[in-house]
């Protein structure tokens, strides 16, 4: 049993000593005080299942013992700075994590987040290409310091800075965007602001493979070919967010820009990497890797002996629990489940997203797409009542998220969607 805090005692203690910015998702908002695989735990001993996952931070599931067991072994044995000494640590996992990744993409970087990670592969693109501007997506999010914020395309997360060098492209949303599911045509675009709006050279595009945030966003077929292409053209280098859609999230492969058919020549990762430990990766080719040759660089705790002994224990739990498949078996039953009440309800303006990353979008009207913000906000409210966490995202805030830890079974899939079924019948 729980003896700690009270949830109003928490709330208490973060209205004094935390910061005024910080916000909770429900009405009576959830002390979560223990986690088992795809389940958390409330103060008052009640489970959930846990459909968000930590913001698709959590892949092998909630504590699961190997990384456990990793984590307290390395603990014991030594934590410290990773760039004095050697340690085995990082380099095995740099060689596991390299073994996952396609082409000339051997390089590893660690850091502490995913905004670091793109922090860094921003400026490496910067340092190979001589160049400054960079190429992202509306809608997109990358990251909450300066070159980040910029990259990011939605004014709910940006802050008021110099966002010097950026141009945010149209984002080729299937469900949204004005060319429908035209990859090429809002490829188009990315190659006019390259002629119109830069010196014809180019450092880097940069953008999710599939967006989080941004309300699970599958990029139109054929658009990171078309758009790679002109970036290359013009001298430039893609860089793939996979910080949310990596890790077998999403079911078909183990990163998102597979699903394209392309090979990026950055690709940042973060969140699912150490199943919940901060930590976050930069993997490039040797060829580009080169430029941080060029001044001393440092980061005291990235890729740490702790956080990468998690990281190694998370590829081999991925394998030997087949967690990329289940995150296809379950994800494919889950979208299934998850189109027929689209069929139901006609506030369900969209259903999408692959494997266990899934996104569903409520509209007050099918055919003007009006955003059911306020139904989004109560049918989540009421499901957390009901047992099942799930997250939110989007411009507009009326996109359910869905991104479990990928041991989710077809039980919970089923138990998540009779639990929207009846918020919804009741509404
Ligand atoms: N990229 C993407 C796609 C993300 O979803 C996030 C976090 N939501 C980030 C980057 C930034 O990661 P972090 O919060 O670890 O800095």
């Amino acid at each position: 049993p729980y003896n700690g805090p009270s949830a109003g005692e928490i709330l208490a203690k973060r209205k004094d000593y935390l910061s005024p910015s910080l916000f909770h998702l429900y009405k009576k908002p959830l002390n979560v005080v223990d986690g088992k695989m795809q389940y958390l735990f409330d103060d008052e001993g009640r489970r959930y299942v846990d459909a968000f996952g930590g913001i698709a931070t959590v892949c092998c599931g909630h504590c699961h013992p190997d990384v456990v067991d990793a984590i307290i072994k390395q603990t014991k044995r030594l934590q410290h700075s990773t760039v004095l000494y050697l340690n085995s640590a990082i380099a095995d996992f740099a060689e596991a994590l390299a073994s996952k990744l396609p082409g000339d993409l051997k390089v590893v970087f660690f850091t502490n987040s995913g905004t670091e990670a793109n922090e860094l592969a921003i400026m490496m693109a910067r340092l190979y290409t001589g160049c400054q501007d960079i190429i992202s997506l509306r809608n997109g999010y990358h990251g909450n310091a300066t070159g980040t914020m910029g990259a990011t395309g939605q004014s709910i997360w940006k802050f008021n800075v110099v966002q010097s060098g950026v141009h945010h492209a149209l984002n080729p949303d299937p469900y949204r965007g004005v060319f429908g599911s035209d990859g090429e045509k809002y490829a188009k675009d990315v190659q006019d602001l390259i002629d119109f709006g830069t010196s014809g050279n180019v450092a880097a595009f940069i953008s999710e493979t599939i967006q989080g945030v941004g309300g699970i966003v599958e990029l139109a077929p054929g658009y990171l070919p078309a758009v790679y292409g002109s970036i290359k053209n013009a001298g430039g280098i893609s860089i793939a967010d996979e910080v949310q859609s990596g890790f077998a999230r999403t079911g078909s492969h183990f990163w998102g820009f597979e699903s394209q058919g392309v090979v990026p020549d950055i690709v940042t990762m973060a969140k699912s990497i150490g199943n919940g430990i901060p930590l976050g990766a930069v993997v490039t080719t040797p060829k580009i890797a080169v430029v941080l040759t060029r001044r001393s660089y440092f980061n005291t705790f990235g890729g740490n002996p702790v956080c990468t002994a998690a990281g190694l224990a998370v590829l081999r739990v991925i394998e030997k629990e087949n967690l990329q498949e289940n995150a296809l078996l379950v994800g494919s039953y889950l979208k299934d489940r998850l189109m027929a009440m689209k069929n139901k309800y006609e506030i369900i303006g969209d259903v999408r997203g692959r494997g266990l990353m899934l996104g569903i979008e409520l509209v007050t009207d099918r055919q003007e797409k009006t955003p059911a913000k306020a139904e989004t906000l109560h049918v989540m409210d009421q499901m957390k009542e009901l047992g099942v966490l799930i997250g939110k995202g989007g411009f507009y805030g009326n996109v359910f998220r869905i991104t479990p830890p990928l041991c989710f079974t077809k039980e919970d899939a089923d138990f998540l969607v009779d639990s929207m079924d009846y918020v919804m019948s009741r509404m």
